[in-house]
């Protein structure tokens, strides 16, 4: 494998990267007056036009990502992210609008937002939706808040938020924040929650409890509107984690399962491009008693047509600038509004296959902890490879020599040397069949040559990395040497 040198490694302050006409207008430093101007950058790295565009294009090619390949990483959703969204995200009619725009200017825009709310609302059975939080986790914490603004109202204060030890971390993190005592749930043998345990736990003290559904382990909770009953029985609001609903969508809806607050992740279900820090979007559903304390401002059709209302008494307030990611949102409704409702139940019924196929083919080569039928993903653990001092990370790692990205690992926490696989409904069979492929040679070399795999990997651009260290002490700045 060829280094490639940073930009200042390959910059020559010898060379002119670019020959300009002699001005014939005054220099930019005489128009501006300027002391304020600078005439040199210390360090800015020299190169020419084709040096800075390889550079950065040899770069683009050491990263994965799912236009090169199959990103099975469970819990995330990574599906292929037609190019038609990025096309309508980019009319400069969009681009071009500045967020400060009054009203009657951007009639556009404020339709689309509510065009979105409502399709949302379709597909989840909720009433009212906020597109505001820029995230999943945002969204949880917009939701509790929601929850803890209504039970204010009601004049109940609780102080307990009920959580299955099976959920995604972010879920008792917004607990946390907003100010709630998390509770955990325990699941049952078959990675479900515990209807006796729950029964137990809810208490005229708890504002919630937090389910996720499908849960982590792609396993449906199939008793959800008895959970619902138990929670609502004793006074407490039902809110789902949506994150997993690229396995519902067009087949079921959260908002006819007793669901209260639901929070969508638009960059997984929904088709926008995700990873790395990129923009995303957490919108919140929820059921008519909550719509009151909805975030402002609120997208409101009159008779005129649009309006930004901010004057809403018992709202949160906001939670973020503007109306949220609106580039993120206008995927989201491109990529809904192309598949329509068929094509919508029909992504569903594609990932959930895919997903069973690939438990079904690795099935005795890999450990199945819950061997229950498995919606959109399923979850397997090292249990075998353990025996030859293999673990999931040393599977992982291998997966990148034969240019694959790796599964999740060690997520859920109730799965030892958990490998989280979710292939979703873009992956043609072909992509799938390579990944079981690669899956199974490892399984042999676990069994023949363990240290090819804990040395793995062995093709890549970077060798395996000091997880810690890069945490702790990570180098974020190039200094020029002196
Ligand atoms: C991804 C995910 C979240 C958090 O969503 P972010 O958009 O990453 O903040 C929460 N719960 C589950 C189950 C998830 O998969």
């Amino acid at each position: 494998m060829i280094r490639e040198p940073l930009v200042f490694e390959i910059s020559d302050r010898s060379k002119a990267p670019i020959r300009m006409p002699k001005l014939d207008v005054p220099a930019g430093a005489d128009a501006l007056r300027g002391a304020a101007l600078r005439t040199d950058i210390p360090g800015f790295p020299q190169v020419t036009e084709p040096e800075v565009v390889r550079h950065f294009t040899r770069l683009s090619q050491t990263n994965y990502c799912v236009d090169i390949g199959f990103y099975p990483l469970g819990s995330c959703t990574m599906k292929y992210n037609p190019k038609v969204n990025e096309r309508v995200a980019a009319l400069p009619g969009f681009t071009r609008t500045h967020p400060e725009a009054p009203d009657d200017l951007v009639q556009g825009n404020l339709e689309i937002l509510k065009a979105a709310e409502e399709a949302l609302c379709a597909v989840t059975g909720m009433d009212a939706f906020t597109l505001h939080p820029a995230a999943g986790a945002h969204g949880e914490l917009t939701g509790m808040m929601l929850i803890h603004a209504a039970l204010k109202a009601r004049g109940d204060a609780r102080k307990t938020v009920l959580i299955p030890d099976s959920a995604h971390g972010t879920n008792p993190s917004s607990a946390h924040l907003c100010g709630y005592k998390v509770q955990e749930i325990k699941s049952n043998e078959r990675g479900l929650i515990d209807l006796a345990g729950l029964e137990q736990a809810m208490t005229a003290d708890v504002a919630a409890l937090m389910v996720t559904n499908p849960n982590t382990l792609g396993v449906f909770e199939a008793d959800i509107c008895r959970i619902g009953e138990i929670v609502h029985a004793k006074g407490g609001f039902l809110y789902m984690d949506g994150a997993n609903m690229n396995a519902l969508t067009g087949i079921a809806r959260p908002g006819d399962m007793t669901v209260d607050v639901l929070h969508v992740n638009l960059h997984k279900t929904f088709s926008t491009p995700h990873g790395g820090g990129g923009p995303g979007a957490g919108p919140v559903g929820v059921k008519k008693e909550l719509i009151p304390f909805l975030p402002v401002p609120v997208v409101t059709r009159t008779q005129d047509g649009f309006v930004l209302d901010g004057d809403r008494p018992a709202t949160i307030g906001r939670v973020r600038s503007f109306c949220g990611n609106f580039g993120v949102v206008l995927r989201a409704l491109a990529y809904i509004l192309t598949l329509g409702p068929d094509g919508l139940r029909e992504v569903a019924q594609i990932a959930v296959l895919n997903a069973n196929y690939i438990r079904k083919s690795l099935e005795g080569r890999y450990h199945l902890k819950y061997d229950a039928p498995t919606l959109h993903e399923c979850v397997f653990s090292d249990k075998f490879q353990l025996a030859r001092g293999v673990k999931n990370i040393d599977i992982a790692k291998r997966l990148i020599d034969y240019g694959l990205h790796p599964p999740t690992m060690s997520f859920p926490l109730i799965v030892h040397g958990a490998l989280m696989i979710e292939p979703t409904e873009t992956e043609s069979r072909r992509d799938l069949d390579a990944f079981i492929e690669a899956m199974k040679m490892i399984a042999r070399e676990a069994e023949e040559s363990p240290n090819v795999l804990r040395e793995a990997p062995h093709a890549s651009y970077v060798r395996r990395l000091d997880e810690t260290a890069a945490v702790k002490k990570p180098v974020l700045r190039w200094r020029p040497a002196e």
